[in-house]
């Protein structure tokens, strides 16, 4: 792919016989860890993208969508998270956006590939500003060991920002890994998931709230949202409590008076996501 000649690179969703492509500029770097195949490229109007195993994960232009929605969401959600946990998260994304609210006093990203993070650094500086926050601790290991050794009711918030359930992925989508979930998050706690798509994806979402509730976890609240890089552009994050509580109420007035910017998330598109269309809403129940 010579820079004069840019090429169309498509991502093929098999399970929604769909596909969603860029035009790209040029390679600009791969590595194959233990774990996953990363590739980053540029392109000519999305800026950089990286692909995991040939999934697009992140590009420059869209991903404000999923990581502002994965982390202010719940932490508006929460009554005054303090200590949050990111599972995965490895581009960082997430990661700086749950350390604009102050009140959060600490934030670990645990992601399983280290490589992840080293091409986020060269070719997404901008998710990567936050990562020495003196708040912040950025490391590599299994989410299913961290959340497995993690203490009792000592995390407000986990958010695992995975890649799809397979792969190294799939075992953060089972009841085992959310009863570890349950055992680590103090009471008010909660737990949030990339839910992926439900226009294509629906029963993996009663899935993994099947899981959810055998593992103890006793609300849900499933929260769309537009993601276009990712299968069908119509995205979504599931929010469970520990205990029974409405998760349609959250900190409005808070959210309304962030003390940062977003280029997405505001009180009222939180309160808009709520409110899931008909399609949804009869599967899933509001
Ligand atoms: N936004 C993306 C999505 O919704 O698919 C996820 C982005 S983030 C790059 C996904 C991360 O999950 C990857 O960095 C991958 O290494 C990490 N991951 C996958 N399985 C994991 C596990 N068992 N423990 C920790 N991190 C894991």
């Amino acid at each position: 792919m010579s820079s004069s000649s840019p090429t169309w690179l498509h991502e093929n969703f098999d399970h929604t016989g769909s596909a969603f492509g860029l035009r790209m500029v040029r390679k600009l770097d791969e590595v194959q860890s233990p774990f996953q195949k990363i590739e980053m490229y540029e392109s000519t109007d999305w800026g950089n993208v990286m692909l995991i195993d040939g999934a697009m994960m992140v590009t420059t232009r869209d991903n404000f969508f999923y990581h502002e929605m994965m982390a202010h969401a719940p932490l508006y959600t929460h009554a005054d998270p303090k200590d949050v946990v990111i599972i995965g998260g490895g581009d960082c994304g997430t990661l700086r956006e749950v350390l604009k609210h102050p009140g959060v006093r600490t934030a670990v990203q645990c992601d399983i590939d280290e490589q992840v993070t080293r091409m986020a650094e060269k070719y997404f500086p901008e998710l990567c500003e936050s990562n020495n926050d003196p708040r912040a601790t950025v490391m590599f290991d299994d989410g299913i060991a961290y959340m497995e050794n993690a203490a009792p009711e000592s995390i407000d918030v986990i958010i695992v920002d995975s890649t799809d359930p397979v792969g190294p992925a799939e075992g953060l989508f089972n009841q085992a890994f959310y009863e570890t979930c349950l055992r680590a998050l103090r009471p008010g706690g909660l737990l949030v998931q990339q839910s992926e798509s439900p226009l294509a994806l629906m029963q993996l979402i009663l899935d993994m709230r099947g899981a959810m509730t055998d593992a103890g976890f006793v609300d849900f609240r499933t929260l769309p949202f537009p993601q276009p890089c990712y299968p069908t552009g119509y995205w979504s994050c599931t929010i469970a409590s520990k205990e029974k509580r409405d998760l349609t109420h959250f900190r409005k007035a808070d959210a309304a008076a962030k003390p940062f910017d977003t280029q997405y998330y505001t009180a009222d598109i939180h309160q808009a996501a709520l409110v899931l269309p008909p399609f949804a809403a009869r599967v899933l129940g509001g």
